[in-house]
């Protein structure tokens, strides 16, 4: 079965920034769907904020092995219910993507622990983006990197927790460095940060940047099956033990009790 991705848009500047508009009268989420689709191993759908529960009810999450996030005006709008229930699918094993000035959304701020902020600005520089691990699988495809010719910079540092592999890093034509793609596990859930895709440029129509986003889908898709108990605290009776033990000392807990949360 192909690769079920989900590739969620704040759907914002997309229709009322006509630079944004022009670029993608699709809406950027339409363009990374569209790269997504080009792989057969993968089928993308969209899903946008103005949606009821943002395009993302539990039934849809279920089906979902691998989840893209764009926000940047209006994270504040993404209902906490949501965040929740894709917090928990990620950590039942479900990848997760975030892109660009996804770095402040609510899903990653809250999967990351930390503030997420870095430094940024708008003056149309090149970005050389240096594939750092070129063995790694969401690295084949773009040699040892390529250049952005126009973008924002964003800039270390950057304020999230040491990653489980730094795959690219950036540098800008200001002088600036960032680490542009990092990955990460939680729970059951691959999750890859990609910072290019700064709106009012083209950088999603890039055939290297697309490369980029096809190989991170595949990579971030488990095919084990939910791991659905995760969010469980079994009390696990004395008698239940691996191995035979005799209960002693005192307890705070009755038998069977579930605790605290
Ligand atoms: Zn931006």
């Amino acid at each position: 079965m192909a690769i079920r991705a989900v590739v969620w848009g704040e759907n914002i500047h997309d229709r009322e920034n006509a630079t944004v508009r022009a670029i993608y009268p699709n809406g950027m989420h339409g363009a990374i769907a569209s790269a997504l689709n080009e792989d057969p191993a993968i089928t993308a759908t969209t899903a946008t904020l103005e949606q009821p529960e943002h395009g993302l009810t539990a039934a849809r999450l279920a089906e979902t092995d691998v989840l893209t996030w764009w926000g940047h005006r209006a994270h504040g709008d993404v209902s906490d219910a949501v965040v929740e229930r894709v917090a928990e699918r990620v950590w039942q094993g479900m990848g997760l993507i975030v892109l660009h000035s996804g770095h402040f959304s609510k899903i990653f701020k809250k999967l990351m622990g930390t503030p997420c902020s870095l430094k940024w600005r708008e003056a149309g520089e090149h970005e050389r983006v240096w594939a750092i691990n070129r063995s790694h699988p969401i690295a084949q495809g773009v040699g040892e990197g390529f250049v952005v010719p126009e973008t924002e910079m964003y800039g270390e540092p950057f304020a999230v927790p040491e990653p489980m592999e730094t795959v690219f890093i950036s540098w800008y034509q200001g002088g600036e460095v960032f680490r542009s793609g990092m990955t990460f596990q939680r729970g059951g859930g691959r999750i890859f940060y990609f910072s290019p895709g700064h709106e009012v440029y083209p950088i999603y129509n890039d055939p290297n940047v697309r490369t980029v986003l096809r190989n991170a889908v595949r990579w971030a898709a488990n095919p084990a099956p939910a791991w659905s108990g995760i969010l469980k605290a079994p009390n696990v009776p004395t008698e239940k033990a691996p191995e035979p033990i005799a209960e002693r000392g005192p307890k705070l807990h009755a038998a069977g009790e579930a605790g605290f949360r």
